[in-house]
């Protein structure tokens, strides 16, 4: 049988670009190298699946850190608003949690993807049918699984390199660069950040809330934000860190710089410093630290100002007491790289955007062929923004294909 579209990849963006392709009439066939669709899509939100976020399309724009403005047609043809429309349609009502981010409002992961099954009714699916090579053949092209399809369209949408269990092993840049089109290297992004200090490594564990974090390459200012951030066995992790790992890429010499108080002035904890003391002179300067840090922190913190923690609060000079305050406003960590691609949340890199038509994503080279999702290369923040950006890709190549 001739299909009009083949769709490599029962993902985010190949579910919806078949609910798009078969609301046309079209003959659809997926082909998903997993025994069942959509497993990344499972584990998003910590299995709650964050699917979009709230916010006008010019703010998903800025949240994405690469290539937003390629996305500028897409969001606006199948925007959030559309995407919570669909998802009504399908039994699923979304809500938006205190952060914007929209989540299934009663259910999970599992109820999104049985949604984007039932608006696909009508397109066939082969599953365990991993697509080895794509050949073009007339006006047409061929797929090759174990056997071999017939059809007037293809949609790649394979997936980044991230988390390759679910599926998604970076085979979609093979089929683009197969037909020619510039592939930007794949790398990790939102991804724990590894540093050259061994202090955080030893803290593992230890949370801090509502902290600063600043990214610098040199003196330049990158990106900032401020939230939760967590050491971990690979460094620093959490949403800011998180967030902040897309940027690295950008940097020569990146440095990351933790403020353990950004709603105080240094001169304000400086003051909250000697009251401390003050109030409780006899106590070991460590034990006093205690009061304002995770123990493990307080621990790093006397280490790294080349202050003796045994001493007496009391006896804490006003050079220590500075050097103290200056390390908790500005904790500069050399960054040394990133958690590995296959256990970054997303992929960074991947098709060319200027080989790719923006408003249909049809290649610019081999018309007929379309792409969508994480194999493009645009990566957004944290917050809803990949899953909507797949959602929208999805769709236009659905639309267009
Ligand atoms: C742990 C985790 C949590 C996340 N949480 C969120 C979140 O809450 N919100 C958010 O916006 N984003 C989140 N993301 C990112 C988001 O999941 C992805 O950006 C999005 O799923 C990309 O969709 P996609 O359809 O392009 O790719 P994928 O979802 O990876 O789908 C690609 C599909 O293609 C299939 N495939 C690959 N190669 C072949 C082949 N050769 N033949 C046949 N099939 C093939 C794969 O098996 C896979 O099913 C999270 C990611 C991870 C890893």
């Amino acid at each position: 049988m001739k299909y009009d579209i083949i769709i490599i990849g029962a993902g985010a963006a190949g579910l919806m670009a078949a609910h798009a392709a078969v609301s046309r009439g079209k003959r659809v066939l997926v082909l998903e190298r997993k025994t069942r669709p959509g497993c990344k899509l499972l584990i998003t939100g910590g299995g709650k699946c964050n699917v979009t976020h709230t916010g006008d399309m010019r703010s998903f724009v800025e949240h994405t850190v690469t290539n937003g403005r390629f996305l500028y047609n897409v969001l606006h043809a199948f925007s959030n608003d559309d995407l919570i429309a669909f998802f009504g349609r399908y039994g699923v009502v979304l809500a938006a949690d205190e952060d914007g981010r929209y989540l299934p409002a009663d259910g999970d992961a599992k109820d999104i993807i049985d949604a984007l099954l039932s608006a696909t009714g009508g397109a066939a699916y082969g599953y365990n049918a991993r697509v080895e090579r794509i050949e073009k053949i007339g006006d047409g092209f061929m797929v090759h699984t174990d056997k071999a399809y017939e059809c007037a369209s293809v949609i790649i949408a394979c997936g980044g390199a991230s988390y390759p269990a679910t599926g998604s092993s970076g085979d979609g840049y093979e089929f683009a660069a197969s037909f020619g089109h510039d592939i930007v290297k794949p790398r990790a992004a939102l991804a724990g950040i590894r540093t050259a200090e061994s202090w955080p490594y030893s803290c593992a564990g230890v949370s801090l809330s509502n902290a600063g974090v600043t990214l610098f390459d040199g003196a330049k200012r990158m990106y900032r934000e401020r939230g939760d951030i967590v050491f971990t066995h690979d460094g620093v992790s959490g949403i800011p860190a998180m967030n902040t790992s897309s940027s690295v890429h950008r940097c020569r010499t990146p440095v990351l710089s933790i403020d353990v108080f950004p709603d105080e002035s240094p001169a304000a904890l400086e003051e909250r410093l000697m009251y401390l003391c003050a109030e409780q002179p006899k106590r070991t300067i460590v034990n006093m630290l205690d009061i304002l840090l995770p123990k493990m922190l307080a621990r790093v913190c006397v280490l790294l100002c080349d202050i003796d923690g045994t001493k007496r609060a009391g006896e804490l000079s006003a050079d220590e007491r500075r050097r103290a305050v200056v390390l908790l406003k500005q904790m500069r960590l050399t960054v040394s790289g990133l958690m590995p691609i296959e256990r970054a949340t997303v992929t960074g890199g991947g098709v060319a955007v200027a080989m790719i038509d923006a408003h249909t994503m049809m290649s610019k080279k081999i018309p007929g062929l379309f792409f969508a999702g994480e194999v493009i290369d645009v990566d957004a923040l944290c917050g809803g923004y990949n899953l909507q950006i797949a959602f929208s890709t999805g769709y236009c190549a659905g639309m267009n294909a």
